[in-house]
């Protein structure tokens, strides 16, 4: 057995309005565990230079399918010197939402969309400029002609599941050089620590295909379908009973527009009323209906139980925020008194 280790610490960024993910490497002795660590925040819009001092602490282990061996990714959460949480940090404040309504077992499925790129065209859009042909054939689609992108892709999935994250599947998108994959269903913090390493995995495969992946919501203007992350929620009352389903849909359409402000910056380029979307400031559900904000799906009637689809929120969403949000407002009215 070696006699270290290498540990790469992932971690948010303090970027606006979008934060960027951050990675270094930390070689730590065989037999121990990751222990807290530091970073310069001045040079992360996390701290200034005079008091640039930030701290890591891991919150998810997974292992390193890039590296191999014993290597290790550590999802990490960013406290400030005094061991509070710092302001970027949107996970600890989803701690006390995922404790306090843990009696309802909420469980998230996401649909991670992102779009490939080759400096500054989509994969797929002629480097000559112009446009390729009208969506259509893209979506699930087979053949050099509509798909672009498979080798990436197809590494990454690899190395989730080597990481061990729990991805459901994956399928190519509407617009070409688009893609999806979903992690789930798991608890919120769950969830929430593996899209977040998926993403970094993504973005690294990337380096090593010279492809760049944008979470852009809507990286290219005009007739094209932008980029979510739709969130499939439900709770163990869900799960068992059709009025809990409608429930958490009332709940969700009285806190519409709390829920869409903090979805992901740039929602309103994105949920336009075209393009498999309800407009951003309306609220609608409805069964089947991919241009709901809300979708139930046909399954979940018939069988008069299951989960909900939120479509609103953006592939540039922060899912600590996005299932905080969700299992607060869904479980707060689901909750017995
Ligand atoms: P679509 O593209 O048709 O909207 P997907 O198959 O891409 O659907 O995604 C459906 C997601 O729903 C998957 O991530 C799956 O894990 C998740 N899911 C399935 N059942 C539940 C459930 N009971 N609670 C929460 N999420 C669920
Ligand atoms: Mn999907
Ligand atoms: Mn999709
Ligand atoms: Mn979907």
């Amino acid at each position: 057995m070696a006699k270290a280790y290498k540990a790469e610490y992932i971690w948010i960024d303090g970027t606006e309005p979008t934060p960027l993910l951050r990675s270094k490497t930390k070689v730590i002795p065989a037999g121990q565990e990751p222990p807290i660590w530091g970073f310069d925040g001045s040079s992360t819009n996390q701290a200034p230079g005079r008091a640039s001092d930030c701290v890591l602490r891991p919150v998810a282990v997974f292992a390193d399918p890039i590296r191999g061996g014993d290597d290790k990714l550590v999802m990490a959460e960013v406290l400030l010197t005094d061991l509070s949480p710092h302001p970027s940090n949107t996970r600890s404040t989803l701690v006390g939402v995922s404790d306090t309504y843990a009696d309802q077992e909420p469980l998230f499925g996401l649909e991670q969309e992102y779009t490939l790129f080759k400096g500054s065209r989509p994969l797929g859009f002629p480097e000559s400029g112009g446009y390729p042909g009208p969506q259509g054939p893209y979506y699930c689609g087979v053949g050099q002609d509509d798909i672009y992108g498979r080798p990436l892709v197809e590494a990454h999935i690899d190395a989730c599941l080597r990481a061990g994250i729990s991805l459901s599947g994956i399928n190519a998108e509407v617009m070409p050089g688009q893609w999806e994959f979903q992690v789930g269903p798991l608890p919120p913090l769950e969830v929430s620590d593996q899209l977040w390493v998926a993403r970094w995995l993504l973005h690294r495969l990337g380096e090593d295909f010279g492809i760049s992946v944008t979470l852009d919501p809507k990286p290219v203007r005009g007739d094209w379908n932008g980029a979510g992350c739709h969130t499939n929620f439900s709770t163990k009352e869900m799960r068992e009973s059709y009025d809990a389903v409608i429930g958490a849909c009332e709940a969700l359409a009285k806190n519409a527009e709390e829920h869409v402000h903090n979805y992901g910056f740039g929602i309103e380029n994105r949920l336009t009323g075209l393009h498999e979307t309800a407009p951003w400031n309306e609220f609608t559900y409805g069964v089947s209906d991919r241009g709901a904000s809300v979708r139930i799906p046909w399954q979940v009637e018939k069988e008069g139980k299951g989960y909900i689809e939120d479509r609103r929120p953006n592939a540039n969403c922060d899912p600590y925020v996005v299932t905080r949000l969700i299992t607060r407002t869904c479980c707060e009215a689901l909750a017995k008194p």
